[in-house]
């Protein structure tokens, strides 16, 4: 409260005695001629206390409290900021279909944005792990195909086998080739489990190149549009933010190309 406050108890205390309307024009009294006093005379004289202070009782044992309490009558006005309106809570809910980031808004459901300031006071704090479980985990993780060998998130694609015999024939094919070259035959499993079952590899077309008569069988592999191709097997399961490939795709648009390195 402030002393504005104050005056303004007394003053509507006392206009609300006598029944007429204060006059609240600035800079009226001064240190002789004080607001206290002004305001003061008028609950004298309709038997209130000079300051502005009254009696009261205690609710509990029914006794006068030992001091007066100052009490007036103020206009004020409510804020109509209601908790009720503005909370907003989320877990998981609605995305943006092109990136992936949750979409913005209470009444979408939307995300509480973790912007520019709160990464910098997260960074100001070392709070890495916190940072990128706002920033990816929580936002638009997801595992991309990345080739190791050219770096791009954009030279992957899903492999096409024509028969379903072709397909087990190239998956027994890939295992032994993977058990002979001494690889790691759980990366062959993962791909095809992270591409939709047996057969279903992901290839780079950068890295491959158009098959011709004497390959083999067992290394060609097919897109989507009849073209065989051999080799551009290097490739990995990375966890990136989606808007990253996004990003990708637009510097593309504009003649740039992103590489990423990745090692294991
Ligand atoms: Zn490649």
């Amino acid at each position: 409260m402030t002393i504005a406050q104050m005056v303004e108890s007394m003053a509507g205390k006392a206009g609300a005695l006598h029944g007429h309307a204060q006059d609240s024009t600035p800079f009226q009294f001064s240190e002789e001629n004080t607001a206290t006093d002004y305001f003061g005379h008028q609950l004298r004289k309709a038997g209130y206390n000079y300051f502005g202070n009254e009696p009261l009782y205690s609710g509990i044992t029914g006794k006068e409290f030992a001091a007066d309490i100052f009490m007036g009558v103020v206009h004020y006005q409510r804020l109509r900021h209601m908790v009720n309106d503005k909370f907003q809570v989320r877990t998981t809910g609605p995305v943006n279909s092109l990136h992936g980031q949750p979409v913005k808004g209470r009444a979408k459901g939307g995300g509480i944005r973790v912007g520019e300031m709160e990464r910098d006071s997260l960074i100001a704090h070392g709070a890495a792990f916190l940072l990128q479980d706002r920033l990816m985990n929580c936002s638009d993780a997801q595992r991309a195909w990345l080739c190791r060998c050219c770096g791009s998130f954009l030279s992957t694609q899903a492999t096409v086998t024509a028969t379903s015999a072709g397909k087990a024939a190239a998956a027994v094919a890939v295992a032994a080739a993977s058990a002979a070259a001494g690889q790691d035959d759980q990366k062959q499993q993962k791909q095809r489990a992270g591409a939709g079952g047996v057969g279903s590899l992901v290839r780079c077309r950068r890295c491959a190149r158009e098959a011709v008569f004497e390959d083999s069988r067992a290394v060609v592999w097919e897109d989507g549009n009849g073209r065989r191709y051999v080799g551009g097997d290097d490739v990995t399961v990375v966890a990136v933010p989606g808007v990253l490939k996004y990003l990708d795709v637009e510097l593309a648009a504009m003649g740039i190309r992103m590489k990423f390195l990745v090692d294991n």
